[in-house]
């Protein structure tokens, strides 16, 4: 597809969900693309390769939680793989810290060239599990918001991303349809762990009438020492 026609697509599609992009951000949006497919080419870091969807299912996608995030809050994009859903929003977002956290290392050093070549600034890229990596005191209840997209159901995602997030803070969770009843069993979870769903907000993508669901956790109070319990264990044995 033509640069040109690229941006059109992209620039409507995210008005439609009144996100108004200057050129210099379509411009990113533009070599982010060209850039994961180059990349996708040698290591696998999408199934989506078709330009229009791309559009829609990464960035229109990604940039539907922009509205749950305010200027000065710290994020850790959790289980991030390309970038998604944190590069879209480090984008329209510049003055928000972002972390790009995942335990594959390929999938960082890819994104260690992509954030270099769009320029972003005030971005750290960090490589563990979350299972370990959230143990320690450096990155333990340290973030504002944790977002995360397509990494685990949501009994199991409460214990990857609620021990990263500040008392206060909130993790923001997307999913595709049908959240209801992967809610239903996590609600424990999100308990034990010390968090409480505030919302869950329905979302249609443009063009494609997907529908998505936006589910948002308020940490209300610290998350108990013993979580998250070592690699392996949340997905075999999720808090019931
Ligand atoms: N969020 C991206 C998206 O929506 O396109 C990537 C989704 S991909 C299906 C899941 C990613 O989560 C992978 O890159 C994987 O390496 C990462 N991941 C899975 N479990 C993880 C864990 N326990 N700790 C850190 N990263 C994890």
């Amino acid at each position: 597809m033509e640069e040109k026609l690229f941006k059109e697509i992209l620039k409507e599609r995210a008005q439609s969900i009144n996100i108004f992009l200057n050129e210099e951000e379509l411009n990113q949006f533009y070599q982010y693309k060209d850039l994961v497919l180059e990349w996708n080419e040698k290591i696998n870091l999408t199934a989506i390769t078709d330009e229009r969807e791309f559009i829609i299912k990464h960035f229109i996608d990604s940039l539907t939680i922009k509205p749950y995030i305010e200027d000065s809050k710290t994020i850790i994009d959790i289980g991030t793989g390309a970038g998604f859903p944190g590069i879209p929003i480090k984008i329209v977002n510049p003055n928000n810290e972002v972390v790009l956290f995942d335990s594959l290392n390929k999938r960082l050093m890819v994104l260690e060239d992509i954030v270099g070549k769009l320029k972003l600034s005030k971005v750290q890229l960090v490589h563990g599990r979350a299972e370990e990596t959230f143990k320690n005191v450096q990155y333990r209840e340290k973030y504002d918001i944790a977002v995360s997209r397509a990494v685990a159901s949501l009994n199991v995602l409460a214990e990857l991303t609620l021990p990263s997030v500040k008392v206060g803070g909130m993790c923001i969770c997307m999913k595709g349809n049908n959240a209801e009843e992967e809610i239903k069993e996590a609600e424990n979870a999100i308990r034990v762990l010390g968090g409480k769903i505030e919302k869950v907000d329905k979302f249609i993508l443009p063009e494609l009438n997907l529908e998505r669901n936006i589910i948002v956790i308020r940490k209300i109070k610290q998350t108990p020492k013993q979580y998250p319990r070592k690699p392996g264990t949340p997905q075999k044995s999720p808090i019931l």
